[in-house]
């Protein structure tokens, strides 16, 4: 399933074009600034290397989910301002993606000037595929490049649609970089192979559970999985986070799983989120009053050992409420153990936009093999192996 690279295009089917790229600046924007630039980076390598072929770069993205009208707080105008400063030169805006003013301003562009696009999710058709709107938006280029990793799970128009009517239809460096990096999880060749598996939305996780719970010689479990995990087996849980409709997989799960699939033994407990501080108690020990918001010390350590002694990890979903220390430690002990590990020679991958912000914020990036920038995508490949917006792309 090789799909072309951007790199693979003799120059002269890039030169002087205008290179429509679908990228994923769903950034976090507060107050008209963009408080986190981690996506805008992550196309540099893509904009770079289009501007050093001469080639101009007309961009399209979504931000949030606006539900196909304008939303003046999800408008993408910030992200152009902030785009401009972190990358240097001119950044123009076009209004409404895909609109004649958008085609005449993608052919005006001049050496090392980029057009940003309104945010595609204010037009009617994106998240339905619309032919016509991708008919409409595929006029802004004379080649697609999709480096909107964490979009290509999503069957919308400027991820799908556009690269069935704009060839070629090449992938970005990012989605060339996490493609690669997925790809060595998703084939498992290394062992021990661990899988870590947490946060809170267990429904997503099934499948990838499912996908490699006859690979991973180990899959450890925590944060809300864990008690849904707990519950399942008939563990009074307290107050905790636990989703009722996830427990008959997670019953089924654990049965084919047998001792390959570990549970926290001990979690820290608080009567509230808002707590300063927690208590450790036995995982079949949580107070009817209390929640589960962390694994617990034993759990740090048993669950550290086996990661740091992994040669090949995949890390989903954090091990507790990282977002509120104490609660992050968990979170900190499994990052700092994968760092052990990458740092003896192990590759390791973070796939999860909280397991992402965690590592981020504890310092450690550069301490593991690969951070993806997909959430939902970076889950739906390994468990999959193949993306909707990949997919479309064409073949080496
Ligand atoms: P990712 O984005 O990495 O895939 P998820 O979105 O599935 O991860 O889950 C992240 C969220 O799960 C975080 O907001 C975190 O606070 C929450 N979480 C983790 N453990 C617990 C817990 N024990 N109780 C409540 N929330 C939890
Ligand atoms: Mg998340």
């Amino acid at each position: 399933m090789r799909k072309i690279s951007l790199r693979d295009l003799p120059e002269e089917r890039i030169r002087g074009r205008r290179a429509l790229v679908r990228v994923d600046y769903n950034v976090p924007v507060e107050g008209g600034r963009v408080r986190d630039r981690t996506r805008l980076r992550a196309s540099f390598p893509t904009l770079r290397l289009l501007l050093s072929r001469e080639a101009r770069p007309v961009l399209a993205s979504h931000l949030g989910r606006p539900g196909g009208a304008p939303e003046p707080e999800l408008s993408l105008r910030p992200v152009a301002r902030a785009l401009g400063e972190e990358l240097g030169g001119t950044v123009r805006f076009a209004e409404t993606a895909g609109s004649d003013e958008a085609v005449e301003a993608s052919r005006g562009l001049e050496d090392d000037e980029i057009l940003l696009m309104e945010n595609t999710r204010f037009l009617p058709g994106e998240t339905e595929n619309d032919p016509e709107l991708s008919r409409r938006l595929a006029r802004c280029g004379d080649l697609f490049v999709n480096d909107a990793f964490g979009a290509s799970h999503r069957a919308h128009a400027s991820v799908v649609g556009v690269p069935g009517v704009l060839r070629p239809a090449v992938a970005g460096l990012l989605v060339g970089a996490e493609l690669e990096a997925l790809q060595r999880v998703r084939e498992g060749h290394r062992s021990p192979f661990v899988l870590v598996l947490g946060g809170a939305k267990v429904g997503d996780k099934i499948p990838v559970l499912e996908s490699f719970l006859d690979r991973a010689d180990a899959v450890l479990v925590g944060g809300a999985v864990a008690n849904t995990f707990l519950a399942a087996a008939g563990v009074e849980m307290g107050r905790s986070r636990v989703e009722q409709e996830a427990l008959p997989a997670a019953r089924r799960l654990r049965d084919r799983a047998g001792s390959r699939l570990r549970l926290p033994g001990d979690l820290i407990v608080a009567a509230r989120p808002e707590a300063t501080s927690g208590a450790a108690v036995a995982a079949d020990a949580v107070p009817a009053d209390s929640a589960a918001l962390d694994i617990g010390p034993e759990t740090r350590e048993l669950y550290g050992a086996v990661v740091e002694e992994a040669d090949l990890l995949f890390w989903n979903g954090p091990m507790g409420l990282f977002e509120r220390p104490p609660f992050d430690e968990g979170t900190r002990a499994v990052a700092r153990a994968a760092g052990r590990a990458t740092g003896r020679g192990a590759f390791t991958v973070v796939g999860g936009g909280d397991s992402a912000r965690a590592v981020r914020e504890a310092g450690l990036s550069d301490q593991f093999s690969h951070l993806s920038t997909g959430g939902g995508a970076a889950l739906e490949f390994v468990a999959a192996g193949t993306l909707p917006g990949i997919d479309v792309l064409d073949d080496l």
